[in-house]
């Protein structure tokens, strides 16, 4: 028994011999531990008949682990998807030129909560109140950490043992688990349903009402669509209605949208652009910041400044407060809106990017692939997703590869998606084929799937 233990390496060898491999990268702290952690696991190994390892096969062994912990877990992939808000793969792309407008606020000292001129303490939310009333002509603005925490927040602060009025047609549920009948018993908020699950008319709000009666909601049907017998409520009415009976209006808009973002054309009769809403003069309307917006992570509340005042004395507000990097990235983004320069915005450039241009990427693509592959320009169906136009899809060109042409290779097409994803592409399967939809690459991304595919071709002729 002694003897098979006579075979572990002292630890002393083992760290000069990481030291050499690993460089620049060695850190003693790291290697010892890893070092620890591996004789005990080896001991143990040696003591139940493991195989005894070679010096070099224990330093390579170590080293996977130093870095597989050093190398970082969250990391860039290739949308081929052509879903271009994904919440799965980061939702909205943040601008690359914005994150170098934010930078130097964000790597120095900075006013979040200071008035310079008055040498004071300030509100961290007073940097997007000029923005919101210069876009939206809202009279005040405030940003949690997302839109469930607005909602949340909203119901906790006006509805707490209270009756929130909502149609039964609006009753939704989205992913993450985010439903509204649950977020609202947790927020304290007592749910009037109204209607029926097609069907729900202005006289259902009317008779809803009561004394115990905070609010009329509304939730935009984000991810799933209804048609045939049907009938909903504009918000409009809901607002008129509000109004008469002294009630809080609030609208859950999920992905709002400037009509500013010049994506009003196709999306106008999906859904209305937040200028319109804001028009409407509502009580509060709330929306996600990294939907189509484009921004950040971040749940946007706009409407009276009296309302807004009241959810700022919510305690719950002091823990769904966002922090400078949200504050400066959506100031950013919003004065692009402001200045026209939607182009800079990701998410805008790759929902408006037309048919033509589309065709001529998907060529690209298609020339930079290997013709092992047979690869196929083709027309595609890509969606804008976060939560706008469930049922719509945009026009746009891929590349298709068919399992047919994969067969010399001794591929099938779905060991291709896996192989890919392998190589970070994240490509989806249709019809026996894989498409690689070309909406939602981003500069460099066309290489990277060439180069992942030549690799392929290689590693399947040398077998
Ligand atoms: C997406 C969405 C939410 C949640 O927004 P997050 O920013 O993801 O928290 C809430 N309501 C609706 C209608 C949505 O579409």
């Amino acid at each position: 028994m002694q003897n098979i233990l006579r075979h572990i390496p002292k630890t002393d060898k083992l760290l000069k011999a990481l030291q050499r491999e690993l460089e620049s990268n060695f850190n003693l702290n790291l290697a010892k531990k890893l070092i620890l952690e591996f004789l005990e696991n080896y001991r143990q190994d040696l003591l139940q008949g493991g195989e005894i390892l070679e010096f070099q096969a224990c330093v390579q062994c170590i080293i996977k682990q130093y870095h597989s912990l050093t190398q970082k877990s969250l990391k860039p992939l290739v949308n081929a998807t052509g879903i271009v808000v994904h919440t799965n793969l980061g939702r909205s792309v943040f601008s690359p030129s914005i994150l170098q407008e934010i930078y130097p606020i964000l790597t120095r000292y900075n006013n979040l909560e200071y008035n310079e001129e008055k040498g004071c303490r300030s509100e961290r939310y007073v940097h997007l109140k000029g923005l919101f009333k210069a876009l939206l002509g809202a009279e005040d603005v405030l940003v949690v950490n997302n839109n469930a925490a607005a909602v949340f927040l909203i119901f906790n602060t006006f509805a707490k043992g209270k009756e929130v009025v909502v149609s039964r047609g609006e009753l939704i549920e989205i992913g993450g688990s985010f439903r509204i009948p649950k977020v609202m018993s947790d927020s304290g908020a007592i749910l009037h349903e109204i209607g029926t699950t097609n069907k729900t008319h202005l006289k259902d709000y009317k008779e809803a009402i009561n004394e115990n009666t905070a609010m009329l909601f509304k939730a935009h049907k984000s991810n799933y669509a209804m048609s045939g017998f049907v009938k909903e409520v504009e918000f409009g009415e809901i607002v008129e209605l509000a109004k008469m009976q002294n009630l809080i209006d609030y609208y859950d808009l999920g992905s709002g949208y400037f009509g500013l973002s010049g994506f009003e054309k196709s999306l106008k009769k999906f859904e209305p652009a937040l200028e319109e809403i804001a028009k409407l003069n509502p009580s509060l309307v709330s929306f996600s910041g990294d939907k189509l917006l484009g921004g950040a992570q971040a749940g946007i509340i706009f409407g009276k400044k009296a309302l807004i005042d009241e959810l700022k004395k919510n305690q719950l507000l002091r823990m769904l407060r966002v922090d400078k990097f949200t504050i400066a990235a959506l100031e950013a983004t919003l004065n692009a809106y402001l200045e026209g320069k939607t182009d800079k915005i990701p998410t805008c450039h790759l929902l408006l990017k037309d048919k033509a241009e589309l065709k001529q990427e998907a060529e690209a693509l298609a020339r930079l692939i290997p013709q092992d592959f047979a690869p196929e320009v083709i027309p595609t169906k890509s969606y804008s997703g976060g939560g706008a136009m469930p049922s719509h899809y945009l026009d746009s060109f891929g590349v298709a590869i068919e399992a047919k042409s994969l067969t010399p290779l001794g591929l099938d097409e779905e060991q291709l998606e896996k192989s890919l994803r392998s190589f970070g592409i994240i490509a989806r399967l249709e019809n026996c084929a894989l498409i690689l939809d070309v909406r939602t690459l981003l500069a460099g991304d066309k290489e990277r799937i060439a180069e992942a595919l030549k690799n392929l071709a290689h590693l399947k002729h040398k077998n």
